[in-house]
C-alpha cells in the first residue's frame, strides 16, 4: 500500500500543491502537511555548489544551492554552462518524492559579477552619489535579466548597509552613510524582482516571473555600525540609534516585496544577530509582518561562538530559535542535517518552527514561479553583458563620479578637458586595469588585478576613444618625474587607487593609498597640469597631496564601462555627483558622518562640484 500510493503521487494524481489554480497558502498548507521531517530539513538546506550534485539534491532534499564566494571556474563561463548545471541540480531535486524545485542564489551585487562577459555596474558607494532610484531600478532589472540569461533565480543583493566607517572593508557595498539615501535606493528591489501589485498584503514577498529574480536584502541589522569599522564586528548603539540609521532601509525593502533577508555576521550590543530573536522573530517576522525567508550568511550560525563552529549543537538551536529559515551551511551539510534532526525529533526545536521556516520557503518558491517553471533555458543568453546594459552601466558611471577639486579657482576650472591637445600623458596603476576597475566581488570574491578578467573598457582605452585623432596620448603606468618633465605635455590624467578587496580583507585603519599611487601622483602633478582619478571603494587619505593636484575626481569602483569617466572628463556630459559619504581629513577624526558635532570634514557630505557639457551629444 504504501509503495502504491508513492507511485501513485509520481504517476500523476491530483496533487493540491501543484496546482497553481489554488490559493498560495493552500498550496502551502498542502504541501507541507506531505512533508517528511527530513524533506522540510532539507529545504532549509542551502549548499555551496562544489558539493551539490544532482544525487546529493535527491538524496537530501535540498532546498537551495549557492555559488559561494564568487569564485567561478573558466570552465563555466557561458550561459550555456551555467544554464545546464542549474538543470542538472534541478532535475535531482524534481526527482524527489514531492518533486520540490531548488533555489539556485548568487552575489551578484553590481551586476552578475561572477560571470565573464557579464555587464558589471559601479559598485554601491557610487550608485548613491546618483540619488537616482529610477537609475537603480533600471540596473536591477538589467542584472535580473543577466543573471535569468544563466538560469539562476536568486540574488544576495541589495546590500542596504548603512556605513558609518570607511574602515569598513564593505563600504563600497554601502551607498550611503545617510539611511535616506540607502532607503532610496531600495528601488533596485522593484527593478530586481518587479513592482509589487497594489493590492498586495503587507509582508508578502513578490517575484514577477522568468525575467525578474528573488532578491536578498542584506545584512540585517547594523551591520555597517560596527566599532571602526571592523567587518563582522559589534554595533554599539542604543536601540534608537539602530532603528533610526539601520533598520529604515529594511522598512522601505519589505514594503516593496522583498523575497528574502540575509541576517548579519555583526553583533548588536554583543548580541550576534544570528541569535537575535527579538530582532528576527518578534520585530522581522511578528511586528513588521516579513512572510519572505530569512537566510543566515554564509556559516553564519556556525560564528554564533567564538571560534566559529566551537559549538556547533548550540549554534544551530540559537539560529533556528532566532528565526533563521534558510542556513547557508554551505558545506558540512550532514552535520548541520544531523543535529537538527536531533533537536526536533527531542523537541528541543519545536515542529512549529520547522514549519515556518518551511512555509516562507514554499512562499517564495510557488510566487515565483518555479514549481510550474523549473527548468532554466537559453532564451535570455543575449542579455548577457548586452550593448543596451552596457550603455546603462556607462550612464551610471557618469552620474556616479564626485568632482572634487577642479583647478585652482571656480573662474579657472581644469576640467572639461579639451578633445583636442598636442600630447596627454595617462599614468597610474589604474588606468588600464579592468579588475582594479570593478573592484572585490568580480569573478572572484577578492575581484582581481589587471585587465584580462572579463570583457569591458579600461579608463586608458576609454580616453584614446574619445580624445581628437589628433591628440597624441602616451601611456605610462609609473613614470617618474624626468619623463614627465621631458616630454613636454599638453597635461596629465593619472589613475590611482586601492587595489580590489572583499569583505575583511578590506578592513583598513589606515586608509592610504598603496604605492605606487603616491609617488605616481607626485612624479606627475609636480610638473604638469594633472587630473587625478581616484579609484577606490571609500575616501581614503588625500589631503597631503590635494594641493598637487590640479583637479580631482572620485570615480569609486566604476566597473566594466570605463568610458562613462571619459565621456564626463572631455565635456560629453557634465558633473553633477554629490558626495554620499563625509571625506575625512585624517583617519583620527573616524567614524565621522553629517549631522556629527564638530564636524569638519576635508569635503562634506553632499559636495561636488559641477561643469557643463561642452560636445552635448
Ligand atoms: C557575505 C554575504 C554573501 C555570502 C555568500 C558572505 O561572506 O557576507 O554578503 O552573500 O558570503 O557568498
Amino acid at each position: 500500500l504504501f509503495l502504491c500510493s508513492w507511485g501513485a503521487i509520481a504517476e500523476g494524481k491530483y496533487l493540491k500543491y501543484k496546482d497553481p489554480k489554488q490559493p498560495l497558502g493552500a498550496r502551502i498548507k498542502d504541501l507541507l502537511s506531505r512533508m517528511t521531517l527530513e524533506e522540510k530539513i532539507g529545504q532549509m538546506t542551502q549548499i555551496e555548489r562544489s558539493v551539490a550534485t544532482a544525487d546529493v539534491m535527491k538524496k537530501y532534499f535540498i532546498g537551495s544551492v549557492l555559488s559561494g564566494g564568487g569564485s567561478v571556474p573558466a570552465s563555466q563561463a557561458s550561459p550555456q554552462t551555467w544554464v545546464s548545471m542549474m538543470n542538472d541540480l534541478q532535475k535531482g531535486s524534481l526527482s524527489t518524492r514531492l518533486g520540490i524545485p531548488m533555489i539556485y542564489g548568487i552575489d551578484a551585487v553590481h551586476g552578475h559579477n561572477n560571470v565573464y562577459k557579464a555587464t558589471v555596474f559601479p559598485h554601491n558607494i557610487g550608485l548613491g552619489v546618483t540619488r537616482d532610484p529610477e537609475l537603480v531600478k533600471k540596473i536591477g532589472a538589467a542584472t535580473a535579466l543577466e543573471v535569468r540569461a544563466t538560469g539562476i533565480p536568486y540574488v544576495f543583493a541589495p546590500c542596504i548597509a548603512v556605513c558609518r566607517d570607511p574602515r569598513w572593508g564593505r563600504c563600497y557595498e554601502s551607498y550611503s552613510e545617510d539611511h535616506k539615501i540607502v532607503q532610496l535606493m531600495t528601488d533596485i528591489i522593484p527593478g530586481l524582482q518587479g513592482e509589487i501589485p497594489a493590492n498586495s498584503r503587507k509582508g508578502v514577498p513578490f517575484v514577477g516571473g522568468k525575467t525578474k529574480v528573488a532578491a536578498c536584502a542584506k545584512h540585517y541589522v547594523g551591520d555597517g555600525g560596527t566599532t571602526k569599522g571592523i567587518n563582522e564586528n559589534n554595533t554599539v548603539i542604543s536601540r534608537n540609534g539602530l532603528f533610526n540609521i539601520h533598520m529604515p532601509a529594511y522598512l522601505n525593502s519589505i514594503s516593496k516585496g522583498v523575497a528574502t533577508i540575509m541576517v548579519s555576521y555583526s553583533s548588536w550590543n554583543g548580541k550576534k544577530m544570528h541569535a537575535n530573536r527579538d530582532l528576527v522573530t518578534d520585530y522581522l517576522k511578528n511586528h513588521l509582518h516579513f512572510r519572505g525567508f530569512v537566510i543566515s550568511d554564509w556559516m553564519g550560525i556556525d560564528r554564533i561562538t567564538s571560534p566559529p563552529h566551537a559549538n556547533y549543537s548550540y549554534s544551530v538551536q540559537a539560529g533556528i530559535s532566532a528565526g533563521i529559515d534558510m542556513i547557508m551551511v554551505p558545506n558540512n551539510f550532514t552535520e548541520f542535517i544531523d543535529i537538527l534532526t536531533f533537536q526536533v525529533k527531542n523537541n528541543i526545536i519545536p515542529m512549529s518552527r520547522i514549519d515556518d521556516a518551511v512555509s516562507r520557503i514554499l512562499r517564495v518558491k510557488f510566487t515565483m514561479g518555479l514549481f510550474e517553471d523549473p527548468l532554466a533555458d537559453l532564451s535570455l543568453a543575449d542579455q548577457l553583458g548586452s550593448q543596451e546594459h552596457r550603455e546603462l552601466a556607462r550612464e551610471a558611471v557618469r552620474k556616479s563620479l564626485v568632482l572634487l577639486k577642479n583647478g585652482e579657482s571656480a573662474d579657472k576650472p581644469l576640467l572639461p578637458l579639451p578633445k583636442k591637445a598636442s600630447k596627454i600623458l595617462v599614468a597610474g596603476s589604474h588606468a588600464d586595469n579592468l579588475g582594479a576597475q570593478c573592484g572585490g566581488w568580480t569573478i572572484t570574491w577578492q575581484g582581481l588585478q589587471g585587465n584580462n578578467l572579463t570583457s569591458g573598457t579600461t579608463i586608458l582605452n576609454a580616453i584614446k576613444n574619445t580624445v581628437d585623432p589628433s591628440t597624441q596620448v602616451v601611456y605610462k603606468e609609473n613614470p617618474d618625474a624626468n619623463f614627465v618633465k621631458s616630454n613636454k605635455f599638453s597635461f596629465a590624467i593619472v589613475v590611482v587607487g586601492e587595489p580590489p578587496y572583499a569583505e575583511t580583507f578590506g578592513d583598513s585603519m589606515n586608509l592610504i593609498i598603496p604605492e605606487p599611487g603616491p609617488s605616481t601622483i607626485t612624479n606627475v602633478c609636480s610638473s604638469v597640469k594633472c587630473v587625478v582619478i581616484l579609484i577606490s571603494g571609500r575616501p581614503v587619505v588625500i589631503q597631503p597631496y590635494i594641493d598637487s593636484m590640479d583637479a580631482l575626481v572620485a570615480a569609486w569602483l566604476p566597473g566594466t564601462e570605463g568610458q562613462g569617466v571619459a565621456d564626463v572628463l572631455f565635456g560629453d556630459y557634465g558633473f553633477t555627483g554629490k558626495l554620499a559619504r563625509t571625506w575625512f581629513r585624517t583617519v583620527d577624526q573616524l567614524p565621522l558622518n553629517v549631522g556629527d558635532p564638530h564636524y569638519d570634514p576635508l569635503f562634506p557630505f553632499g559636495f561636488g562640484l559641477t561643469t557643463k557639457p561642452t560636445h552635448a551629444k
